[in-house]
């Protein structure tokens, strides 16, 4: 998980307030000073880190009067909020059309990424089912054709370069051009990068914008030199429109939410993170899902979103999330979530990582047998299973498995009904599946 150590302190300091009976001023403040501490050692900007402590305080102070469960409820929804707020960009990214053609061109320092992501990106779009195509108009790195043309490959995308042309104007121009007509829908463009920011970098940027007059630029950058990447944010920003921003190499890096913090601050949307070296590592950025999965509550949000994507008619996520943000969680939700998952094929591996608790492929499938020999008042939560041995013994039968198996399942299921009722109590999941946060 990306963040995993900034979250595991986050969701510790949070954790201490369940175990507290009373919730009185020392309590409150000590896990304050537990989450400050935790965001700047993860190198966000101390201002940021002030002023999310002044605002979650102001919050809680401001409804001195709520005891016990409330307060509880009110101080870690204050701090979701927050931890929210500071990672939000609050400015809309650009958004694909489908059937058009989308000319993305992507621009970033040398190593920060640039071409990994690129593959990534086009992997992403064409597993949705979108017509992907590339360009390389990196003229200046020597190999970077090759390294493009080789993930092309991988991917099954054609590719646009030249190994003679020295000109990546004139290489954007004619790959762009050929690919609008045979109507490809996300053109990528690939501009050179330089070790440093300076003139030359954003001159051919400039030229290469204004020529193919790209829909959207999307800025790549490295997270792992933390706060400092705001400048470098400006930068491209003041020189070509920047539309959107891609996070690399934020897995397991420690300053990764002062780079993320600082981007944000710049008012750049950040739309994907980068978490590895594979074309599967790439997660779309939704501030509030990726502030609830970093605290260990699943990234309900996003779950539902790509199996919206998935147009599965057997599946009402409305109607699951209804119930869910009221706390219900019943098995039938969860033979529902487990069935969408399946479906999402390849996704599923990403899954796995966004809800914690769902097993593996074969398990899942066995899981759904297990459920099918369940009657409906079993599925809808009216009558306990758990304590009713018979009944166990029964479904195991019916469905070809164990009785541990069974009892797995129901232990499983009852985890995440725990999580869910946590969740829906703290209003959480709201904030966890509100796109418009
Ligand atoms: P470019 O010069 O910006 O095009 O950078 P590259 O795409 O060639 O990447 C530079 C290095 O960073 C390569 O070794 C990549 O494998 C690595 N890299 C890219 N993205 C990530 C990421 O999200 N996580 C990790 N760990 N490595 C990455």
């Amino acid at each position: 998980m990306v963040l995993q150590e900034l979250g595991g302190k986050l969701s510790a300091a949070l954790r201490k307030l369940q175990s507290t009976t009373v919730v009185d001023e020392e309590v409150v403040k000590a896990i304050i000073t537990e989450i400050t501490r935790a965001l700047l050692e993860s190198d966000v900007n101390i201002k940021v880190v002030m002023e999310l402590k002044k605002n979650v305080e102001a919050k809680i102070n401001r409804s001195e009067d709520a005891s016990g469960a409330s307060k509880k409820r009110l101080i870690q929804q204050a701090v979701m909020e927050e931890l929210v707020a500071m990672l939000d960009p609050k400015t809309p990214p650009y958004q694909m059309k489908k059937g058009a053609s989308n000319v993305i061109m992507f621009v970033g320092l040398q190593g920060s990424g640039k071409t990994t992501t690129i593959a990534k990106f086009a992997h992403y779009y064409q597993r949705k089912g979108w017509r992907v195509a590339m360009v390389c108009a990196d003229t200046f790195r020597a190999g970077a054709f090759d390294q493009l043309k080789q993930n092309a490959t991988k991917l099954r995308v054609p590719f646009y370069g030249s190994y003679t042309e020295a000109d990546p104007v004139r290489i954007a121009e004619e790959g762009v051009e050929q690919f609008r007509k045979d109507r490809f829908e996300v053109i990528i463009v690939d501009t050179s990068g330089r070790h440093k920011q300076e003139d030359a970098l954003f001159e051919e940027m400039r030229e290469i914008q204004a020529a193919v007059q790209p829909d959207n630029c999307v800025f790549v950058m490295d997270a792992t030199q933390g706060q400092a990447v705001a400048d470098q944010a400006r930068a491209f920003h003041e020189a070509v429109p920047v539309g959107s921003v891609v996070i690399t190499k934020l897995d397991g890096h420690a300053k990764g939410g002062g780079a993320m913090s600082a981007v944000a601050a710049t008012k750049s949307p950040i739309t994907f993170l980068g978490s590895g070296e594979h074309f599967d590592d790439l997660e779309p950025f939704v501030a509030s899902s990726f502030v609830s999965k970093m605290l260990g509550f699943g990234d309900f949000g996003s779950l539902l979103r790509e199996l919206q994507d998935t147009n599965d008619p057997g599946m009402d996520p409305k109607k699951m999330m209804d119930r869910m943000t009221k706390g219900q969680f019943t098995l039938r939700d969860f033979y529902q979530q487990i069935q969408g998952v399946l479906k999402l094929g390849p996704l599923n591996k990403m899954m796995g990582g966004m809800m914690p608790g769902i097993p593996d492929t074969a398990q899942q499938k066995r899981f759904l047998y297990m459920m099918d020999s369940m009657r409906d008042d079993e599925l809808d939560g009216k009558v306990d299973i758990a304590g009713n041995e018979k009944r166990v013994t029964r479904i195991a039968r019916g469905s070809g498995t164990r009785v541990e198996e069974v009892q797995l399942l129901l232990r499983q299921h009852k985890a995440r009904e725990k999580v869910v009722a946590q969740m829906g109590k703290s209003g959480m999941m709201n904030a966890a599946t509100d796109p418009a946060m």
